[in-house]
């Protein structure tokens, strides 16, 4: 599937969050480091951008936020390790998107009405397709 057109807004303040590739967070990671992180906007691609002074552990939880209306995008109501965005097709169709915020875990989740997808090698550890 090709993600280049999709936009992913935030759920509170429906600013796009994306420029070209990338989706541009702002974090607090667990051991209260802050800054911007960048992720892909292809789903099951985990490359991460941040700058160098940002460091994240391996297995560290990191917090992510809005950059526009600095609202936690935690989606606590399903997993408190996972995170969401909204992403936008072209035709203006919208699916859920849940991540993981533990870094180094490789999971992410595309939810619609009658639809559910799962990217990543970790996406069994909070659901299992089909259940
Ligand atoms: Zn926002």
């Amino acid at each position: 599937m090709d993600n280049r057109s999709n936009n992913f807004l935030c759920p509170c303040c429906r600013s796009v969050l994306n420029i070209e590739n990338n989706i541009i967070f702002s974090v607090k990671t667990q051991g209260n480091r802050k800054g911007l992180l960048l992720l892909s906007t292809k789903l099951g691609d985990y490359a991460v951008k941040n700058h160098e002074t940002l460091m994240i552990e391996k297995g560290e939880k990191v917090n992510f936020f809005c950059p526009i209306c600095k609202e936690s995008l935690s989606a606590n109501d399903v997993n408190d390790n996972l995170a969401r965005v909204i992403m936008q097709d072209d035709d203006g169709n919208e699916f859920q998107i849940l991540f993981s915020i533990v870094a180094g875990e490789f999971c992410t989740y595309m939810v619609a009405d009658d639809n559910f997808k799962a990217f990543g090698d970790n996406s069994g550890i909070y659901f299992n397709e089909g259940s």
